[in-house]
Protein backbone atom coordinates (compact mmCIF):
# COMPACT_ATOMS: atom_id res chain seq x y z
CA UNK A 1 0.00 0.00 0.00
CA UNK A 2 1.47 3.46 -1.31
CA UNK A 3 0.16 4.79 2.42
CA UNK A 4 3.14 2.68 4.14
CA UNK A 5 5.48 5.06 2.84
CA UNK A 6 4.32 7.89 4.90
CA UNK A 7 6.04 8.85 7.85
CA UNK A 8 4.06 11.96 9.23
CA UNK A 9 1.53 14.12 7.83
CA UNK A 10 1.98 17.82 8.03
CA UNK A 11 -0.91 19.69 6.70
CA UNK A 12 -4.34 17.23 6.33
CA UNK A 13 -6.73 18.56 3.69
CA UNK A 14 -8.78 20.28 5.79
CA UNK A 15 -5.96 22.80 7.13
CA UNK A 16 -4.68 23.21 3.21
CA UNK A 17 -8.24 23.77 2.20
CA UNK A 18 -8.91 26.68 5.31
CA UNK A 19 -5.07 28.37 4.51
CA UNK A 20 -6.12 28.06 0.79
CA UNK A 21 -9.22 30.06 1.47
CA UNK A 22 -7.24 33.15 3.92
CA UNK A 23 -4.54 33.54 1.17
CA UNK A 24 -7.66 33.85 -1.48
CA UNK A 25 -8.94 36.58 0.82
CA UNK A 26 -6.10 38.57 0.71
CA UNK A 27 -5.56 38.02 -3.14
CA UNK A 28 -9.28 38.92 -3.51
CA UNK A 29 -9.07 42.10 -1.29
CA UNK A 30 -5.76 43.34 -2.78
CA UNK A 31 -6.71 42.89 -6.47
CA UNK A 32 -10.26 44.33 -6.10
CA UNK A 33 -11.14 46.11 -9.30
CA UNK A 34 -8.31 44.57 -11.28
CA UNK A 35 -8.11 41.47 -13.25
CA UNK A 36 -5.38 39.14 -12.83
CA UNK A 37 -3.42 36.53 -14.84
CA UNK A 38 -2.00 33.42 -12.63
CA UNK A 39 0.91 31.93 -13.69
CA UNK A 40 1.27 28.21 -12.33
CA UNK A 41 4.54 26.54 -12.44
CA UNK A 42 4.03 23.04 -13.61
CA UNK A 43 4.05 20.46 -12.01
CA UNK A 44 3.42 20.74 -8.45
CA UNK A 45 1.29 24.01 -8.48
CA UNK A 46 -1.56 21.79 -9.62
CA UNK A 47 -4.22 21.12 -6.99
CA UNK A 48 -3.14 24.82 -5.06
CA UNK A 49 -3.97 26.52 -7.87
CA UNK A 50 -6.87 24.74 -8.90
CA UNK A 51 -8.16 25.12 -5.38
CA UNK A 52 -6.97 28.52 -5.61
CA UNK A 53 -8.48 30.20 -8.40
CA UNK A 54 -11.97 28.31 -7.18
CA UNK A 55 -11.84 30.60 -3.86
CA UNK A 56 -10.96 34.28 -6.42
CA UNK A 57 -13.96 36.41 -7.01
CA UNK A 58 -11.32 38.56 -9.44
CA UNK A 59 -11.62 38.27 -13.18
CA UNK A 60 -9.05 36.09 -13.87
CA UNK A 61 -7.29 33.83 -16.28
CA UNK A 62 -4.75 31.77 -15.91
CA UNK A 63 -1.92 30.27 -18.04
CA UNK A 64 1.21 27.68 -17.53
CA UNK A 65 4.96 27.32 -17.60
CA UNK A 66 7.16 24.46 -16.68
CA UNK A 67 10.72 25.02 -15.62
CA UNK A 68 13.56 22.12 -15.46
CA UNK A 69 16.10 22.65 -12.96
CA UNK A 70 19.40 20.85 -12.76
CA UNK A 71 19.90 18.49 -9.39
CA UNK A 72 18.62 18.82 -6.23
CA UNK A 73 18.30 21.87 -3.83
CA UNK A 74 22.25 21.39 -2.49
CA UNK A 75 23.28 20.75 -5.73
CA UNK A 76 21.67 23.91 -7.14
CA UNK A 77 23.26 26.22 -9.55
CA UNK A 78 20.76 28.33 -10.59
CA UNK A 79 20.76 27.43 -14.08
CA UNK A 80 17.34 26.28 -14.96
CA UNK A 81 15.75 25.97 -18.69
CA UNK A 82 11.88 26.70 -19.95
CA UNK A 83 10.12 23.55 -20.51
CA UNK A 84 7.00 25.28 -21.64
CA UNK A 85 6.58 29.02 -21.70
CA UNK A 86 3.36 31.36 -22.07
CA UNK A 87 0.82 30.88 -23.95
CA UNK A 88 0.91 35.13 -24.59
CA UNK A 89 2.75 38.74 -24.19
CA UNK A 90 2.45 39.67 -20.29
CA UNK A 91 2.40 43.55 -20.95
CA UNK A 92 0.55 45.53 -18.67
CA UNK A 93 -1.07 42.72 -16.97
CA UNK A 94 -1.35 42.16 -13.36
CA UNK A 95 0.89 38.55 -12.99
CA UNK A 96 1.04 36.34 -10.03
CA UNK A 97 2.99 33.63 -10.24
CA UNK A 98 1.77 30.60 -7.92
CA UNK A 99 4.38 28.06 -7.20
CA UNK A 100 4.60 24.77 -4.71
CA UNK A 101 7.91 25.13 -2.71
CA UNK A 102 10.24 28.31 -2.67
CA UNK A 103 13.31 26.63 -1.59
CA UNK A 104 16.84 27.95 -2.71
CA UNK A 105 14.98 30.89 -4.17
CA UNK A 106 17.44 30.31 -7.93
CA UNK A 107 14.24 28.57 -9.25
CA UNK A 108 11.76 32.12 -8.22
CA UNK A 109 14.29 34.14 -8.93
CA UNK A 110 15.33 33.01 -12.76
CA UNK A 111 11.74 33.19 -12.98
CA UNK A 112 11.11 36.80 -11.91
CA UNK A 113 13.78 38.03 -13.96
CA UNK A 114 12.89 36.74 -17.22
CA UNK A 115 8.71 37.63 -16.68
CA UNK A 116 9.71 41.21 -15.53
CA UNK A 117 11.62 41.78 -18.75
CA UNK A 118 7.97 41.43 -20.06
CA UNK A 119 6.66 44.40 -18.81
CA UNK A 120 4.33 43.62 -16.62
CA UNK A 121 2.02 46.14 -14.83
CA UNK A 122 2.42 44.22 -11.38
CA UNK A 123 4.59 40.66 -10.51
CA UNK A 124 4.14 38.90 -7.22
CA UNK A 125 4.32 35.54 -5.75
CA UNK A 126 1.97 33.11 -4.05
CA UNK A 127 3.86 30.06 -2.91
CA UNK A 128 1.88 27.39 -0.95
CA UNK A 129 5.12 26.11 0.92
CA UNK A 130 8.47 28.48 2.23
CA UNK A 131 11.73 27.31 3.22
CA UNK A 132 13.65 29.76 4.31
CA UNK A 133 16.30 27.81 5.59
CA UNK A 134 17.45 27.10 2.27
CA UNK A 135 17.60 30.85 0.88
CA UNK A 136 20.56 31.35 -1.59
CA UNK A 137 18.86 33.95 -3.59
CA UNK A 138 16.70 36.78 -2.04
CA UNK A 139 13.18 36.21 -3.39
CA UNK A 140 9.94 37.91 -2.53
CA UNK A 141 7.01 35.59 -1.84
CA UNK A 142 3.71 37.72 -1.23
CA UNK A 143 1.66 35.21 -0.24
CA UNK A 144 2.44 32.90 1.55
CA UNK A 145 0.64 28.95 2.64
CA UNK A 146 3.26 27.44 5.50
CA UNK A 147 6.77 27.97 6.46
CA UNK A 148 8.19 24.55 6.43
CA UNK A 149 11.77 23.44 8.01
CA UNK A 150 14.05 21.25 6.01
CA UNK A 151 11.56 18.48 5.86
CA UNK A 152 10.92 17.31 1.97
CA UNK A 153 7.28 16.97 1.75
CA UNK A 154 5.53 15.09 -1.11
CA UNK A 155 1.57 15.28 -1.76
CA UNK A 156 -1.36 18.13 -2.95
CA UNK A 157 0.82 17.79 -6.24
CA UNK A 158 4.29 17.68 -4.62
CA UNK A 159 6.26 14.26 -5.94
CA UNK A 160 8.96 12.37 -5.16
CA UNK A 161 10.57 10.93 -8.30
CA UNK A 162 7.18 11.66 -9.80
CA UNK A 163 5.04 10.15 -7.41
CA UNK A 164 3.04 10.63 -4.24
CA UNK A 165 1.21 13.80 -6.30
CA UNK A 166 -2.53 12.94 -5.68
CA UNK A 167 -2.40 12.77 -2.13
CA UNK A 168 -4.83 14.74 -0.94
CA UNK A 169 -2.43 15.48 2.17
CA UNK A 170 1.05 17.18 2.88
CA UNK A 171 3.38 14.66 4.12
CA UNK A 172 6.97 13.40 4.99
CA UNK A 173 8.09 10.37 3.83
CA UNK A 174 9.42 7.23 5.53
CA UNK A 175 13.84 7.47 5.49
CA UNK A 176 13.61 4.46 3.29
CA UNK A 177 11.62 5.46 1.00
CA UNK A 178 12.79 8.99 0.21
CA UNK A 179 16.06 9.79 1.75
CA UNK A 180 16.19 13.25 1.28
P1 LIG B 1 14.29 26.33 -5.56
O1 LIG B 1 13.55 27.36 -4.74
O2 LIG B 1 15.33 25.65 -4.74
O3 LIG B 1 14.84 26.88 -6.82
O4 LIG B 1 13.34 25.19 -6.05
C1 LIG B 1 12.07 25.00 -5.65
C2 LIG B 1 11.60 23.74 -6.32
O5 LIG B 1 12.24 22.61 -5.71
C3 LIG B 1 10.14 23.56 -6.10
O6 LIG B 1 9.37 24.15 -7.13
C4 LIG B 1 10.00 22.06 -6.07
O7 LIG B 1 9.88 21.56 -7.38
C5 LIG B 1 11.31 21.58 -5.49
N1 LIG B 1 11.19 21.34 -4.04
C6 LIG B 1 11.77 22.02 -3.04
N2 LIG B 1 11.42 21.52 -1.85
C7 LIG B 1 10.58 20.49 -2.10
C8 LIG B 1 9.87 19.56 -1.26
O8 LIG B 1 9.91 19.56 -0.03
N3 LIG B 1 9.10 18.64 -1.91
C9 LIG B 1 9.00 18.57 -3.27
N4 LIG B 1 8.25 17.62 -3.78
N5 LIG B 1 9.66 19.43 -4.08
C10 LIG B 1 10.45 20.37 -3.49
Amino acid sequence: MISDDIEEILFTPERLKTRVQEIASEINEEYEGKSLLLVGILKGCMYFMADLIRALKVPLAIDFMSISNYGFSTQKTGVVRILKDLEKPIENQHILIVEDVVDTGLTLGYLLKILKERSPASLRVCALLDKPVYRIMRVPVDYRGFELDRRFVVGYGLDYQERYRHFPFICVLKKEICPL
